[in-house]
């Protein structure tokens, strides 16, 4: 295994290490694991945090498994051109849709067509924005393909030809959609089982009863005069837990009316 991407193919498969290529072989790599296609003109930008703590320790176990796909070597010509000017003007380029739709097609090999158990998502700001369900979704299906753009984003044809579902990180614009990725696998990956070490741990944080988390102490109890609140330290479970829905609906309220009211609903409902 070399350093270098096969210009041929364009695909490596990634461990995480400091030289994650040439472990490769040396990662096993469990039956069926849960696996993320990443189609990027950077495929150096992988695994990068994906591979430090838990979701590195789980890629490193075989527990998932990361293939990146080399947008430039499906480029056309010399230079291996992946971008052209926008039909009818205006600045940037766009990324042209006979390269991705070959990058593609090389993540579809051993993919089941079933965008349920194959979710195939380009990056957008345009999409849906992202949430802990598209999360607990993603970790469901046996993995997923993510394009990543860059420029002024990739052809309309291409994203309806190849039904790309299009997700958002958020309501501001990247120069790229690596680092969206990151975020979305980070999410996602540590909901598969065996990645984090203590399940109830998802269970209990931010979005997943649709409130967020309460907050958290830990020792010395006294910090520069701040002391961590009674209750926690009472023992009384019943009354830990009554203080932390009573603190995480207080939160929501406050800073987020949207979570807030559809919580509501829920409940009357
Ligand atoms: N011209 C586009 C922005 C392109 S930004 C527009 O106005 O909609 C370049 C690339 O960065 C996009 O193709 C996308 O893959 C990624 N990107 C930018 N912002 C993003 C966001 N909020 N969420 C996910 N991906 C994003």
């Amino acid at each position: 295994m070399t350093d270098t991407p096969s210009k041929s193919h364009g695909r490596l498969a990634i461990s995480a290490s400091l030289t994650p290529r040439d472990l490769l072989s040396e990662t096993p790599r469990l039956k069926g694991a849960w696996c993320a296609k990443v189609v990027t003109l950077f495929p150096e930008l992988f695994p990068g945090a994906l591979g430090a703590s838990l979701t590195g320790k789980a890629l490193q176990h075989g527990l998932w498994a990361l293939e990146t796909i080399d947008l430039r070597s499906f480029g056309t010509g010399k230079h291996r051109q992946v971008d052209d000017t926008p039909a009818g003007g205006g600045a940037g380029l766009v990324m042209k849709p006979d390269v991705v739709a070959r990058a593609l097609s090389m993540a579809e090999i051993g993919t089941p067509t079933d965008p349920a158990r194959w979710p195939r998502i380009y990056l957008s700001p345009r999409g849906k924005p992202f949430t802990q369900a598209d999360a607990a979704r993603f970790a469901q299906a046996e993995g997923m393909t993510l394009l990543c753009g860059r420029f002024e984003g990739v052809d309309q044809r291409v994203i309806e030809a190849q039904g790309l579902e299009e997700v958002s990180l958020g309501d501001f614009v990247l120069t790229g959609g690596e680092i969206a990725a990151h975020a979305l696998l980070d999410a996602t990956v540590r909901l598969i089982p065996g990645v984090l070490g203590n399940a109830a741990s998802t269970e209990e944080e931010s979005f997943s009863d649709g409130l967020l988390e309460h907050p958290q102490y830990t020792q010395p109890r006294d910090w520069k005069g701040r002391t961590i609140p009674d209750v926690l330290l009472s023992g009384n479970h019943g009354e830990i837990a009554r203080w932390r829905r009573a603190q995480a609906e207080a939160l929501t309220a406050a800073r987020r009316p949207d979570l807030w009211a559809a919580y509501l609903a829920r409940k009357d409902g």
